[in-house]
């Protein structure tokens, strides 16, 4: 299953034309509609900021101490100092966070104003108005609690809380909106921001719940694979299109390895057999579905993410990543540094003779479950577990194997045996 999201601006009804920018606004009538993470993720705007990020090490400090500064100002009761110290902290986020705020704060003096105003207000006000500086206060402590094998009760909570943050804010008069949003747009907008932001730690059906949930059913559409020019079906496009990790399934040793979406290489955490990345290896396979502005048929072929209806002009992108923007950082930052580097070719690991392989198999899981025993979901761990051993994933004589060599290997085997336990008793997917 992909998902595939259509943008419709909350004004007019149009769907979003041309290519998704991060920031989506309506062709027609120029309104913020709302922020889609996964576009910025692949955006040049966020090489660019990858590129700076490491050298702004003493910008945030700067900002840690606008802030601290504002806060002793506010315990002082020094409004217009604290008032300074906040718009500078403000416009600082300006460069740190530059997908925080929408691109024309950068080119629109006015808008810059606009938006610099408002944020000083927000930061003012949580500071001074108890209601907000409460609401503040739980939504810290709400996503300090956030649980990676679990994020959605926390996520959930999340922007219900951004609801009520703004819903108050509304009623103590702030400053006009810089983007010209009514109060309900500017909450939409709000927890868009925060849902796209969260979206990759979700399970597959929570997303489309999700998103369904904020942008309506009919404009967040699940796709089935669908038939390539040669007519044969196309049933990789995986769940995880989105997730932190792809499946690197072993040519050799056959082990399902955790691969973090951003690697130069994947390897083998069984046999250690590695080699480069290549785009396959994210299996975003092509996908079939309904114009979710229209109706009419279409498709996003494989590695492509986005399509443009041919009959209505909407832009629909399919929730997935390819995580290519960290990848080149990665590469950029090894050849800058002299590092290793990926692997230029294969890499063959352990030779694997049939009698052998089962061994690495399990050793490779056992590992996985101590790396990511508070990471991933057991439904996530699951599919790994299905995907390495076939018809055995349920075995009981088998899991009692991976948990000895859990044992062995040491560590926090508690958890680990629980990922274990707890996937190799879930439901098959
Ligand atoms: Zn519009
Ligand atoms: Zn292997
Ligand atoms: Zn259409």
């Amino acid at each position: 299953m992909a998902i595939v999201v259509t943008h419709v601006c909350w004004r007019c009804g149009a769907p979003q034309g041309s290519a998704p920018r991060a920031w989506v606004r309506c062709e027609r009538c120029d309104v913020l509609v709302a922020f889609d993470f996964q576009t910025w993720l692949e955006s040049e705007d966020h090489a660019a900021w990858l590129a700076r990020h490491g050298a702004q090490v003493a910008e945030w400090d700067a900002y840690t101490r606008d802030v601290a500064a504002a806060d002793r100002a506010v315990a002082a009761g020094e409004h217009a100092t604290a008032e300074g110290h906040l718009r500078r902290a403000c416009a600082r986020l300006f460069d740190l966070t530059p997908h925080v705020f929408p691109p024309e704060v950068h080119v629109d003096h006015e808008r810059r104003e606009a938006h610099l105003a408002y944020a000083v207000w927000w930061q003012r006000m949580q500071r001074l108005d108890p209601e907000l500086r409460a609401l503040a206060a739980d939504l810290r402590a709400n996503q300090a609690r956030m649980d990676l094998r679990d994020p959605w009760p926390t996520i959930e909570r999340s922007i219900a809380l951004v609801a009520k943050q703004i819903e108050r804010g509304e009623r103590l008069e702030p400053p006009p909106d810089p983007d010209g949003l009514p109060m309900p747009a500017r909450v939409r907008v709000a927890q868009s921001f925060l849902l796209s932001a969260y979206l990759h730690l979700l399970d597959p059906d929570r997303r489309l719940e999700a998103l369904r949930a904020l942008y309506g059913a009919a404009r967040v559409v699940a796709s089935v694979p669908h038939d390539d020019a040669d007519g044969e079906t196309d049933a990789r496009a995986p769940d995880d299109a989105l997730g932190l990790y792809f499946d690197f399934a072993c040519p050799r040793c056959g082990l399902v390895t955790l691969t973090a979406r951003g690697a130069t290489e994947v390897t083998c955490v069984g046999c250690h057999h590695r080699r480069p990345f290549r785009d396959e290896d994210l299996r975003l396979g092509g996908v079939a579905f309904g114009c979710a502005a229209c109706g009419a048929p279409l498709a996003i072929d494989a590695t492509d993410l986005v399509t443009e209806c041919t009959f209505c002009g909407a832009a629909q992108r399919r929730a997935a990543r390819t995580g290519n923007v960290e990848r080149a950082f990665a590469r950029s930052v090894a050849a800058t540094h002299a590092l290793g580097g990926p692997a230029e070719e294969v890499v063959q690991g352990v030779v694997a003779r049939p009698e052998q392989r089962d061994a690495l198999v399990l050793a490779g899981l056992a590992r996985q479950a101590l790396w990511f025993a508070k990471l991933v979901s057991p439904r996530r761990f699951a599919g790994i577990l299905r995907a390495s051993l076939g018809e055995r994933w349920r075995d009981e004589a088998v899991i009692a194997r991976l948990v000895e060599g859990i044992r062995r290997e040491g560590g926090a085997v508690e958890d680990a045996i629980e990922l274990v336990r707890t996937a190799a008793s879930s439901a098959p997917r």
